[in-house]
């Protein structure tokens, strides 16, 4: 069987990646290799992907696919954006990180955020080939849901009245950024 390593630690991101590969190949975690995660130095989501995909195809000879991905808040500068972990990181948890976005944007009219991701895919001895996902959508008042990961609680994709938190997973799955980033991919690569 074909194996791919899916370049990241965070449980939902794999989760997600490895519904959208094909049945086709064993999909590989770090964690099982014991590789740990490269530092994020980029400037951009797709830099900080494509850093992922070049650290992780070192440790193995098959190919590699890595996510970089965040919530970019129009009131907030576009923050928290490639710092999306390390903004939950500084607060301690996600939970936390939500409510700190909350509080900034109390009174604020504009809601609107967006999900961005970026996936790199690298063969061993091949180029990389990097696409980016975005979806719409806004800042909820409150923290709802407990399904997901990360930020989903509090956003609301467009068109929808309930945040990613109280989505079922396999909606948010075929709807997301990392699901529009993935159907770019696949007109690239077969995967
Ligand atoms: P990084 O790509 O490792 O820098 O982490 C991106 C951060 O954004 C993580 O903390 C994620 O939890 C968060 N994030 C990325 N995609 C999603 C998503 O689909 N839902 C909720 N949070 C996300």
């Amino acid at each position: 069987m074909k194996k791919i390593l899916i370049g990241t630690h965070n449980a939902g991101k794999f989760r997600e990646i490895a519904y959208l590969i094909t049945k086709k190949y064993k999909k590989i975690s770090p964690m099982s290799l014991k590789i740990k995660s490269p530092k994020e130095t980029g400037k951009s989501f797709i830099s900080n992907s494509k850093l992922k995909a070049i650290f992780f195809s070192k440790y193995v000879n098959y190919p590699v696919i890595s996510d970089d991905s965040g919530l970019c808040i129009q009131a907030l500068n576009n923050k928290p954006g490639i710092y999306s972990a390390r903004l939950a990181k500084k607060y301690g948890s996600f939970f936390k990180a939500m409510k700190f976005i909350l509080k900034k944007m109390k009174n604020k009219k504009n809601r609107r955020a967006t999900f961005v991701c970026s996936l790199s895919y690298k063969k061993n001895d091949g180029k990389i080939i990097s696409v980016e996902g975005r979806l719409k959508g806004n800042i909820s008042n409150k923290i709802k849901g407990k399904k997901g990961f990360g930020y989903d609680p509090i956003f609301i994709p467009l068109k929808k009245k309930i945040t990613f938190g109280q989505m079922h997973k396999l909606k948010k799955i075929k709807m997301d950024h990392r699901f529009i980033a993935f159907q770019k991919l696949k007109k690239k690569i077969k995967i």
